[in-house]
């Protein structure tokens, strides 16, 4: 970003209004009161905070327009993500039109039943004024669109009506940008935790409990205040906190920010009123609100060096995503069972999965966890038919990496909760960016031996996590088996009644009645035969090719049998014979060692929080 040159009473207003619901624009403008004499420039980012993909949001301003006291000011875009206006007197407002019809969370939105944004995505940053406070005025629509509407956001409030229009305001424009705001008619919730007040806003045809996951929420983010804080008595870095959750028919995902976060669900995930236990889309709820959540510390203000500050012109590269969402990925399940939300069955029964999900991506063995966070722009989040033959999640192998950090440390009297409270403490509380090397420094100090030799070979480099031996030290026994199906995700036994796989096809498999290779793992027997990610199986053997076929076939064919298998590439069709091997023991689940000695059951106690039950 260019230096600035705002003296320290400049504002920056900006106005926002869903001005056409049904065509998904909002009018969005921004005044600055003495516009640069060489003419104004106006950036938008071109990605948002928290998800490492250069979006380029400018593709939705669909009308830009400027005026100043003496009526129109030419504007014309100078780059992709650039406007320039006439030199003119001030003030000089720019006016865009703006499309939202984006259902993740990492954009905008907005239709007859809500209204949501990212700053992002709708706020032009006039060059040289990013430091320069910014008022914001949110208008209601017009019409009768918004009956019942209310503004959910954590942006400060200057004054507003009760329905929450009117104005707010922010530091500087990377605040404007933190708080994204959804207005619309939301059923609420709150709770306390770390005597703050925790609102819940939930948009979206529902039914679920909500005062359920405000009483869950509380425990859970109680547990994470006191993990950071060191103490019961410790307070969040925020003043209120804001859970906003869209909810829709079939959806997962969440973006983290300064003092809320934004969640889209599926409609089952919510708790249901009668709800006894917890049900499996319940947990993965309640996990990736304690995932965006521990963002709060680790990632929004414990941030890599690259990050601050953020240049949303460009990617910022840092090769430590592993540890900013891998490390937040170990504990998001962790800080369930630690406060005694889930039990330590239903805990290892995550991390089983979390295991069998890095252990079926070949890709660990060709990119490293510091590579795949550098990469993240163009490969992870950017995935396709090779994925899993070219790159490791830093999510998933970054979790792993924290639990064998965790149990290493743990090992020398020492734990990854101390290393999140040193990187509190030395980064997060003083606001300086986590050097590429600084982790690893902090642990062999808390470890009070090197430890670089761990990060060279599991972080920087591609060697295995010695997981079984780990495990095995606070009593937990890492067991390995084929998979039992297309739908196996692992984290537990083998179902008795199942048959046991014996061969694979080396593919993943999708569609059910027109089944199409999606993955074809490099050095299996699909791609040895000559077949392709994407080719269309229409018949094995003679008889037309279903998924459930060709599933069936690893359990009743055996290793080094050849099938014929008839396939379309596009609109070719190819005959190829495929060599059946042997399934790979890829699906992974975690027993606790009932027999394990009184040290091995305390350091067991001491990691998972409470004894687990044998079995
Ligand atoms: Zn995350």
């Amino acid at each position: 970003m260019p230096e600035t040159r705002a003296a320290p009473a400049t504002i920056v207003h900006y106005r926002i209004e869903p001005k056409d619901p049904h065509a998904h624009l909002f009018e969005t403008s921004c005044t600055v009161d003495a516009p640069d004499p060489e003419g104004q420039r106006f950036r938008l980012p071109t990605w948002v905070p928290g998800s490492y993909l250069i979006r380029e949001f400018a593709r939705h301003f669909v009308a830009v327009r400027a005026h100043g006291p003496a009526g129109a000011v030419a504007i014309v875009k100078d780059a992709k993500d650039t406007w320039r206006a006439a030199p003119c007197a001030g003030p000089l407002t720019v006016v865009a039109t703006v499309y939202a019809f984006d259902l993740s969370v990492r954009a905008a939105y907005l239709d007859a039943l809500r209204a949501y944004f990212n700053g992002a995505a709708v706020f032009l940053c006039p060059e040289g004024l990013q430091h320069a406070r910014c008022e914001l005025a949110i208008a209601a629509p017009s019409g009768t669109i918004g009956h019942g509407w209310r503004v959910a956001t954590t942006l400060p409030v200057t004054a507003v009506d009760a329905a929450g229009y009117g104005r707010y305001h922010a530091a500087d424009y990377d605040e404007l940008i933190d708080h994204p705001v959804e207005i619309a008619d939301c059923a609420t919730a709150a709770f306390a935790a770390g005597g703050v007040v925790h609102d819940i806003a939930v948009s979206g045809r529902q039914r679920g409990d909500l005062a359920r996951l405000a009483r869950d929420l509380a425990v859970v983010c109680q547990w994470q205040v006191e993990l950071f804080g060191g103490s019961p008595a410790a307070r969040p870095p925020f003043d209120r906190y804001l859970f906003q959750i869209a909810v829709v028919g079939d959806g997962y995902g969440g973006l983290e920010h300064r003092a809320s976060t934004s969640l889209v669900c599926s409609r089952d995930d919510l708790p249901r009123p009668d709800e006894k236990g917890i049900s499996e889309g319940y947990r993965k709820l309640l996990g990736l609100a304690s995932h965006e959540y521990f963002h709060s510390w680790n990632v929004k203000r414990i941030k890599p060096a690259a990050f601050v500050p953020y240049d949303l012109t460009r990617e910022a590269y840092t090769r430590q995503l592993w540890a900013f969402e891998g490390l937040t990925s170990y504990y998001d399940d962790l800080a369930l069972r630690r406060s005694g939300i889930i039990d330590a069955r239903s805990y290892l029964e995550l991390l089983g999965r979390t295991i069998t999900a890095v252990l079926r991506t070949p890709g660990r063995h060709r990119q490293s966890a510091a590579e795949s966070s550098f990469d993240a722009w163009i490969k992870y989040y950017r995935q396709d038919e090779n994925t899993p033959n070219a790159v490791v999640s830093y999510y998933a192998q970054g979790a792993l990496i924290g639990l064998a950090l965790d149990l290493t440390l743990r090992a020398c009297g020492s734990s990854l909760d101390a290393l999140m409270r040193a990187l509190w403490q030395d980064y997060g509380q003083p606001g300086t960016g986590v050097p590429e090397d600084g982790i690893a420094r902090l642990a062999s100090n808390l470890a009070g031996r090197d430890l670089s030799a761990f990060f060279d070979r599991h972080v920087a480099g591609t060697e295995e996590l010695p997981l079984a031996e780990l495990l095995r030290g606070v009593g937990i026994e890492l067991r390995l088996r084929a998979a039992g199906g297309g739908d196996d995700r692992g984290g537990t036994a083998a179902k008795e009644s199942d048959a046991l796989p014996r061969c694979w096809l080396g593919a993943t498999i999708a569609g059910a009645q027109e089944p199409r290779l999606k993955h074809v793992f490099n050095g299996g027997p699909a791609e040895r035969a000559g077949l392709a990610a994407g080719d269309v199986i229409v018949a094995v053997d003679g008889l037309r090719a279903t998924a459930s076929l060709l599933e069936r076939l690893a359990t009743s064919r055996g290793t080094g049998e050849t099938i014929s298998v008839h396939a379309f590439r596009r609109d070719e069709l190819l005959t190829a014979a495929v060599v059946l091997e042997p399934a790979p023991l890829d699906t992974c689940w975690l027993e606790i060692d009932a027999s394990a000695d009184v040290p091995t059951r305390d350091r067991r106690l001491a990691w998972l929080g409470a004894d687990p039950l044998p079995g």
